[in-house]
């Protein structure tokens, strides 16, 4: 970040800057998102409490009044999108920002989680071999990205839809696998209720 932030109270004017580059910052990769024209990028914090606003005071030596704080809050809702630290993660890739806790009934991530870590939506077409190995013939893994992925690696979507509360997905690969001999599956997210997943399942011939 190379822009600045002041803020004046009363008869001095203080350079935030510095105090901020303590607090982690980025920009978004989750799907929806956008840091608006204007704002600077997002800032990650704990803004319930108050707690981020009053190191950022501490760190300026600015002593602290409800005021001041109430101030400050201002500013930067003005000028940064201000999320919660302990609800989004960097992609290992690109350093950008995904969601990893649920916003919404409907909501799916915008990564893919893999023993290397956090990839982003964007950054997955660059690794999706690598990626996929993880998903293949493996029921204990869901894809939940655009089925794109799936069809632009050859893979074609089966006809079945299935219920989470019904059947195994362990049941199901088995049955697949009798079924299409030297083919591999990848499952993949239909949809989701608050008590039941349904989900449907990719298939590619092994060459
Ligand atoms: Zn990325």
């Amino acid at each position: 970040m190379t822009k600045n932030l002041e803020i004046v109270y009363g008869n001095n004017r203080y350079d935030l800057w510095d105090a901020l580059q303590d607090i982690t910052s980025g920009e978004y990769a989750e799907s929806g998102y956008e840091v608006p024209k204007g704002k600077i990028c997002v800032l990650f914090g704990n803004w319930n409490t108050g707690k981020t606003v009053k190191n950022i005071l501490d760190a300026c030596d600015i002593p602290y009044t409800e005021k001041r704080e109430e101030a400050l809050s201002k500013e930067l809702e003005k000028k940064f999108e201000l999320e919660w630290y302990d609800e989004w993660a960097s992609c290992g890739n690109c350093d950008k920002y995904v969601r990893t806790n649920a916003s919404s009934l409907n909501w799916t991530p915008s990564y893919v989680l893999t023993k290397c870590g956090i990839t982003c939506r964007h950054c997955v077409k660059d690794y999706t071999d690598d990626i996929l190995d993880e998903f293949i013939n493996n029921p204990r893994k869901a894809w939940q990205l655009e089925e794109s992925f799936l069809e632009d690696e050859g893979f074609t979507l089966l006809d079945e839809i299935y219920e989470s509360k019904n059947v195994m997905p362990e049941q199901i690969l088995k049955r697949l696998q009798d079924e299409y001999k030297d083919s591999d599956f990848v499952f993949c997210k239909h949809s989701t209720g608050m008590f039941n997943v349904q989900f449907k399942v990719f298939m590619k011939a092994r060459n």
